[in-house]
């Protein structure tokens, strides 16, 4: 109820009262008991006595009937407030976490201005959780949803004393008033390192991983509502740059965030207008000196004809979940490509661990490739060791579609994603391509000899063949060709080209052995 009608309710009572009291000195003045009394035995026969004790019960009958349903009013107003308090709450609150939304935050800052706490130092945080979008997708959101309350308990623990929010998504926000910023930094790490820690539910474990990103005011943020904003460029520096360690914000980091803003823009635009376009770079059988296929990289051509690098726009394009679209559409184009290469030829395409959110990309896959033309054992898939660390299992299922259809697969990378040697024997490959670190420095360094022989022999025990990556001197590709490596590629046999460049390189044979150094054609 509002403090006006309280008021009238006063008010009213008030009246009533100072009205009777007048009544009462009224009929003491008047003797009006005393002529009544008279007046009754006057009137004896028309039993106005009796009328009046009539009257005397309805009126403290009316009395206590009016008392209950006052009662009851009372009841109902406290029911409808707690309605209003809790409507208020739900539309504050994230029901899932039970922490405060971006409203309660927005209240929140509200609050703390009404208070003149707002221009005290304060430092914020967001913590962006990675791996709960695949998982919501690949295992349903029944165990998302169970993910993120675990993950809001967690913070819960951490962030005692703080403010927490749920921004949305798989986003929270901690806020405190607080000037010391090295305690802060201890929480964002706890807040890192407690949010990796593999989540039990039903007998399964998950991992998820998360980054931060922090800013302070009054040093980086014109006023308290400015912070989260701070925040949230901050997180996006410490994605763009997967950083393992909470990132503070800096005014670079506003102008990068721009930049990305706008190539993100770009990129959308490019890929209307087909300026993304799939290159082609041979791979070479180390023996025999000829193209077995093609590695289809992704090139896109700016219109003043420069070039924006791959590992430039697929990390964007996997940030902003443009991945699949873009993918989707360089597949279709080397497929129509592919087609018209000779059926021994094959086509070794790109996945993106964010593709796997897809649960369908397979499926996709098969349909492109059924749609084309192109047979599923000319294509072969190539994912990156470090996609399958986490998650083996999971990696598992997901190409087990694709290699019954015949579909070959290769990681790559290999060396460089700390799988171990137990996850290995858990996936079946049909090749390991060897990274180009050791291929640069393998001939100079003894170690790095031993890995890329070791790698070799891992291949073949394994029934995988071997490809080396990177190759830019004929020494290195003789070497390789004697430590029993099969296939090679690099910018010593040819960089990537388009493909009509690629189809006329396919009658050109490379001399491998240390007699012939010319490429023939
Ligand atoms: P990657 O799959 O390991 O591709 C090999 C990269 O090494 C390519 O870089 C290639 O141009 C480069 N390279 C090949 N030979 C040599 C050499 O002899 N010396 C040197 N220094 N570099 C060599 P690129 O084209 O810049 O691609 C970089 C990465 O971007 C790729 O690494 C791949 O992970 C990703 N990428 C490229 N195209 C696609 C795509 O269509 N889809 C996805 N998901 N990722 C792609
Ligand atoms: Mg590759
Ligand atoms: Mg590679």
């Amino acid at each position: 109820m509002r403090p006006l009608r309280v008021g009238r309710a006063t008010r009213d009572a008030a009246a009533l009262i100072f009205v009777g009291i007048l009544f009462f000195i009224g009929a003491e003045w008047l003797d009006l008991y005393e002529r009544l009394a008279a007046f009754l035995g006057r009137h004896e026969f028309i039993q106005a006595d009796e009328l009046f004790i009539a009257l005397l019960i309805v009126g403290i009958l009316g009395f206590v009937f009016g008392y209950r349903r006052l009662h009851d009013l009372k009841v109902e107003v406290n029911h409808r407030r707690r309605a209003e308090r809790d409507v208020s709450w739900i539309a504050a609150h994230d029901p899932l976490t039970r922490l405060p939304n971006r409203i309660g935050l927005k209240q929140q800052v509200e609050r703390l201005k009404e208070d003149g706490k707002a221009g005290k130092p304060h430092m914020a945080m967001v913590i962006d959780i990675q791996g709960f979008k695949r998982i919501n997708d690949v295992h349903g959101n029944e165990i998302g949803d169970e993910i993120l309350a675990v993950v809001a308990d967690r913070l819960r623990d951490i962030f005692i004393g703080c403010y927490l929010f749920r921004l949305g998504g798989d986003q929270f926000y901690a806020a405190q008033e607080t000037p010391l910023t090295k305690d802060w930094e201890k929480l964002a790490r706890r807040a890192i390192k407690q949010i990796a820690e593999p989540i039990e539910i039903v007998s399964r474990y998950y991992e998820v991983s998360a980054y931060v990103g922090m800013a302070r005011y009054p040093d980086d943020a014109a006023n308290i509502k400015y912070l989260l904003r701070c925040a949230l460029s901050a997180v996006a520096a410490a994605k763009r740059e997967r950083s393992k360690e909470p990132k503070w914000f800096d005014t670079a980091i506003d102008e990068a965030t721009a930049k990305h803003a706008e190539l993100d823009k770009q990129l959308r635009a490019a890929l209307k207008s087909g300026d993304v376009r799939p290159y082609y770079q041979p791979m070479i059988d180390l023996t025999s000196g000829r193209i077995i296929g093609f590695e289809a990289l992704a090139r896109w051509r700016r219109s003043d004809g420069s070039f924006v690098s791959p590992t430039e726009f697929i990390p964007l394009a996997e940030e902003t979940g443009m991945i699949g679209e873009l993918s989707q559409i360089l597949f279709t184009q080397a497929c129509h490509d592919a087609a018209k290469w000779p059926r021994g030829i094959r086509l070794s395409f790109n996945v993106s661990p964010a593709q796997f959110s897809n649960r369908n990309f397979g499926r996709q896959m098969l349909d492109t490739l059924a749609a084309t033309g192109l047979s599923p054992s000319q294509l072969e898939v190539e994912i990156t060791e470090s996609m399958f660390v986490n998650d083996v299992q999971l990696v598992a299922v997901l190409l087990d579609e694709l290699r019954e259809a015949g579909v070959h697969i290769a990681i790559d990378d290999f060396g460089t994603g700390y799988s171990s040697l137990s996850q290995l024997s858990r996936l079946r490959f049909d090749k390991l391509k060897i990274d180009r670190s050791f291929v640069s420095s393998f001939l100079d360094d003894a170690r790095q000899a031993m890995i890329v022989r070791a790698m070799i022999g891992l291949g073949r025990g394994l029934g995988m063949k071997t490809i080396a990556e990177g190759i830019e001197e004929a020494s290195q590709a003789e070497t390789l060709q004697l430590l029993g490596c099969h296939q090679g590629q690099g910018f010593l046999f040819s960089r990537a080209v388009p493909a009509e460049q690629a189809i006329s390189m396919l009658q050109t044979t490379w001399p491998v052995r240390p007699e012939n150094k010319t490429a023939t054609s």
